[in-house]
């Protein structure tokens, strides 16, 4: 059947508009009637593209606004002078989320098993977010305007994917596709670390063995050391899933590899504490696991600055003081901790001091991940289906999970599934034991979790955040 024919599109509307979320009570906006749902038009006769060139608009003290209701058509204009006009928004980018050009070898996304919400599939490689929320970024498919907008701005600092400063090796590596590179010299790392140089770069390196390890790791290290505006390096292993099809054959790190590259990073932090006073470069939690060595000490990890890319996440955790414990508790309790394999030791020793409180049935219970397959060991990739299928309905009173499984702000799991479904299913109370091992303590002393939600977990990022790769 013929398809009709696309109406002409009509010439004046707007390319993007920005969908309110809230207005703030008594503020401008609000007074001039706009109300959640509807869109930011304009704002002195410019279409925004996200919430950065917004707050531009708004420091040149007097501000036209546009805004409407995409339902009824209603329109008002209202002007704001070094005022915040009240409105909170849908999403900070408004012209579309920038997508990657590349192919990474690593990628998780493309080793994600199907089914899951939209969300997580999304290829994102936006340096605005890198700016406003810290997400790495490869740089490839920025456009001269873009480079010129964030010396301009000064977005800083960003939070940039090297994986290695061997530019052939880099684009074996990540494969951009040529097509999608909208500016070549985009794709030279050392190029684009070089010509922001007014940018403070907190940068990483998903190291594969075999691969970008070894000398190659040496180089890029030293390179990144010899730039001004670097200021630290974050070296994560690479993830991997049983989901990988169709995909190069990559493997992960042995414990003697494992144990090969903490020693050849710290042989560099040794080097840059001299002669700099920092280590410069920090490695994942995993790396010391998987090679079996224990956790620096919290102060190795300089303030924590790559806390999110699992970089002293374990450290952090485990520091700091924890509750007196008490002899006995008032009634028996039955407390399962579950977390993935990689932490579970970790965790199993820090809570062995409970063992000794009578009354408390306590067992740490690492969870084998079949959704992504045994070889994904951390904690953040468990989704509700691990709980369900490697616990036993009524085996405790008190299931105690990590917030790291849960969604930014919500009850719910990587799968969609939420923690009422597992209370549900399983006929326990199903909590969050808290953001450190002093709070996990009280949960399970108490017998009841967190009642806060934390503010972190996965976002829509959840595993490319999880693993720390991008
Ligand atoms: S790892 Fe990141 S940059 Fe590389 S292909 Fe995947 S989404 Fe793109």
């Amino acid at each position: 059947m013929p398809h009709a024919p696309r109406p002409p599109k009509d010439p004046s509307a707007p390319p993007f508009t920005a969908a309110v979320r809230e207005v703030a009570p008594g503020s401008p906006a609000e007074r001039a009637g706009v109300r959640a749902g509807w869109e930011l038009v304009r704002i002195n006769g410019q279409w925004v593209p996200d919430v950065l060139a917004y707050r531009r608009e708004l420091e040149r003290g007097e501000a036209t606004l546009e805004a409407r209701d995409p339902l009824a058509g209603t329109e008002v204009v209202f002007t704001v002078a070094w005022e915040d006009p009240g409105l909170e928004f849908e999403d900070v980018i408004f012209d579309g989320l920038r997508l990657c050009a590349n192919q990474c070898e690593f990628c998780y996304v493309h080793q994600m098993p199907k089914g899951f919400r939209k969300s997580l599939y999304v290829m994102d490689d936006d340096y605005r977010t890198s700016f406003l929320y810290g997400s790495f970024v490869t740089l490839t498919n920025l456009t001269e305007a873009d480079v010129r907008r964030i010396l301009d701005e000064h977005l800083s600092p960003l939070y940039v994917s090297v994986h290695t400063a061997d530019e052939d090796l880099r684009r074996d590596m990540m494969r951009w596709f040529r097509l999608k590179v909208r500016d070549p010299a985009a794709t030279s790392v050392r190029g684009m670390i070089e010509r922001l140089e007014p940018i403070d770069l907190f940068t990483q390196v998903v190291a594969l063995p075999g691969r970008n390890d070894g000398e190659a790791l040496d180089l890029t290290l030293a390179y990144l050391a010899s730039r001004p505006n670097v200021q630290a390096v974050a070296v994560v292993p690479v993830g991997l899933t049983d989901h990988r099809r169709n995909l190069p054959t990559l493997r992960t790190f042995t414990r003697e590899e494992a144990d090969a590259v903490v020693a050849r990073v710290e042989a560099f932090q040794r080097t840059m504490l001299r002669e700099r006073g920092t280590r410069f470069a920090f490695l994942s939690d995993e790396f010391y696991l998987v090679a079996g060595r224990p956790l620096p000490p919290a102060s190795a990890y300089e303030g924590f600055s790559m806390l999110e890319n699992g970089v002293g996440m374990v450290r952090d955790f485990i520091a700091g003081s924890t509750p007196p414990l008490p002899a006995a508790l008032p009634r028996p309790l039955r407390v399962i901790c579950a977390t993935g394999t990689l932490f579970a030791p970790v965790l199993d020793a820090a809570l062995a001091p409970l063992r000794a409180v009578e009354g408390l049935e306590l067992e740490v219970r690492p969870l084998v991940n079949r959704t992504f397959g045994a070889v994904t060991t951390v904690t953040g990739l468990l989704a509700g289906r691990d709980f369900l299928t490697q616990i036993s309905p009524g085996e405790a009173d008190l299931l105690l999970v990590s917030p790291s499984v849960l969604k930014y702000g919500t009850e719910t799991l990587l799968d969609d599934r939420t923690l009422d479904d597992l209370r549900h299913e399983l006929g326990m109370r199903v909590e969050v034991g808290g953001t450190n091992l002093a709070e996990l303590m009280t949960s399970i002393l108490s017998g009841h979790g967190r009642s806060a939600l934390p503010q972190f977990g996965f976002s829509t990022h959840a595993v490319k955040e999880t693993t720390g790769q991008h």
